[in-house]
Parts: structure tokens; C-alpha cells; sequence
């Protein structure tokens, strides 16, 4: 981890959820996506820090469900999307593509990422991407709004961000994804190891995230759908991105 990297949590919520959380200031924190509150007030309990903002990346009730109650508790300001503000909680600030965030100490950056749903955001802070359900560790978000075509363009646009960037998605499904990976390259000693490194730590209950960008940009096949090797391997050759994301997507969802 790099000197000036943004210290985050993940706290586990629900099924298999994270509330991603980092401090912006001396006894301050942040929520990503607090799909519960609970969860939350334990870590502000137990830190003895208040909560300064809540960011929320989509409308879901698991990434929402605990906005109120934090919200009425510790008096966090909201951030989320501007162009979803009638699907979300009350807003403090209404966001938009390419906005600069001060929160506290820290600072951030929107980007819009439809695909999952259409006004999904991924917030940028120092080194660390909060991407909701858009990209997952060896996967991506399921397209319950969006086209293939969107979701793609979301994706090449997390993927133009730096190797170093360090990947804080809102689900813990690094297995399951591997797993499917897995079928599509069986020899892979790469892929085995990590499989064998993520299930070790699913085994001691150990969260597999955050996970490196340069990493998802070798091993995860989501986002090198414009590489001709993955194309060949899924009988597209030739096929333009969209098409191969939206093929492999159909794989997963059968998986
Ligand atoms: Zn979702
Ligand atoms: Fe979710």
C-alpha cells in the first residue's frame, strides 16, 4: 500500500454486502453504500468517530436500506447522483459526471457508470474506486437497466483509471466470479492461484477486497472484451466489444 493511499474498510452487512468506509478527518468517516446501519454504528461506536458523508452509488435497497437511520443518528451529508435523485434518500449534494467532492480531509470525484442501473456512480477518492455494483473482482454488475453497450462504456472508463487504483466493490462474490473465469480458461495457473488465495480467505471470513485495477485488467475477462484472444476463446471472433461483453455477461448469468 502506498504512503499516501486512502486507508478503507470494508464492513460486512447484509447477505454479502460491504459498507466501504474511510476517514475524512481527525475522528471522521465516510459510508459507502450502507446497505444497513447497524453495521456502521458499531464502527462509529467503537472508533468513537462521527460520520461525515454517505455516498451512495445506486438506488438498490442494499446499498440504501441504512441511509435513514444513519442519516437521523450522526446528521452525515448525503451524496448521490443528481439525474437518480427521485429513486434515492434526501441528497445533500446532487451529483453529476466529473464533479469534484471535498469531503472533509479528502477528495473525490463522480463518475456516472450506467449499466447495473442507469444512474449508477462510481466515486473516485485519492486511490481507492468505490464502484457499487458496476465492477466486481473477476466480474461485473448484471445489466438490470442498462445495455451492454453502456455497460461496456462504463467499464473501459473504470478500466482508463491507473494500475495502482485499488477496487472497492459492494459485493463479496470474488469466488463465485472466479469460478466462472475458471471455466472459460481451466489451465490457467495464474487464475488458480488466485482462486486458491481468495478462497483461503473466505475460509478465515477475510474480506478479497479491495482488489488492484491492474490486476482486474489482466484476469477479469469483463473488462478485455475488445481483446481478440478473449473473443476467440468464447467462439467471437470478430465480434465487436458489445457483442462479446454482452455474450459473456449471458455466460455468467447462466453460470
Ligand atoms: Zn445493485
Ligand atoms: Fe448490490
Amino acid at each position: 500500500m502506498a504512503a499516501n493511499s486512502l486507508p478503507v474498510t470494508p464492513v460486512p452487512a447484509l447477505k454479502d454486502n460491504y459498507v466501504w468506509m474511510f476517514p475524512t478527518g481527525p475522528d471522521r468517516q465516510a459510508a459507502v453504500d450502507p446497505g444497513a446501519a447497524a453495521p456502521v454504528l458499531r464502527v462509529l461506536e467503537r472508533t468513537g468517530a462521527g460520520l461525515s458523508h454517505i455516498l451512495i452509488t445506486h438506488h438498490h435497497h442494499d446499498h440504501i436500506g441504512g441511509v435513514a437511520e444513519l442519516v437521523r443518528r450522526t446528521g452525515a451529508r448525503v451524496v448521490g447522483a443528481a439525474a437518480d435523485s427521485d429513486r434515492l434518500p434526501p441528497l445533500a449534494s446532487a451529483v453529476a459526471d466529473g464533479q469534484i467532492l471535498t469531503l472533509g480531509t479528502v477528495t473525490g470525484r463522480v463518475l456516472t457508470v450506467p449499466g447495473h442501473t442507469m444512474g449508477h456512480v462510481a466515486y473516485l477518492v485519492g486511490d481507492a474506486l468505490f464502484c457499487g455494483d458496476t465492477l466486481f473482482s473477476a466480474g461485473c454488475g448484471r445489466l438490470f437497466e442498462g445495455s451492454p453497450e453502456q455497460m461496456w462504456t462504463s467499464l473501459t472508463r473504470l478500466r482508463a483509471l491507473p494500475d495502482a487504483t485499488r477496487v472497492c466493490c459492494a459485493h463479496e462474490y470474488t469466488l463465485t466470479n472466479l469460478e466462472f473465469v475458471g471455466t472459460l480458461w481451466p489451465d490457467d495457473p495464474d487464475l488458480q492461484a488466485l482462486f486458491a488465495a481468495a478462497a483461503a480467505r473466505a475460509d478465515r471470513d477475510v474480506p478479497t477486497l479491495p482488489t488492484l485495477l491492474g490486476q482486474e485488467k489482466r484476469h477479469n475477462p469483463f473488462l478485455r472484451c475488445d481483446d481478440p484472444a478473449l473473443a476467440k476463446r468464447l467462439g467471437q471472433a470478430g465480434q465487436s466489444p458489445t457483442m462479446v461483453f454482452a455474450h459473456l455477461r449471458e455466460l455468467r448469468n447462466r453460470h
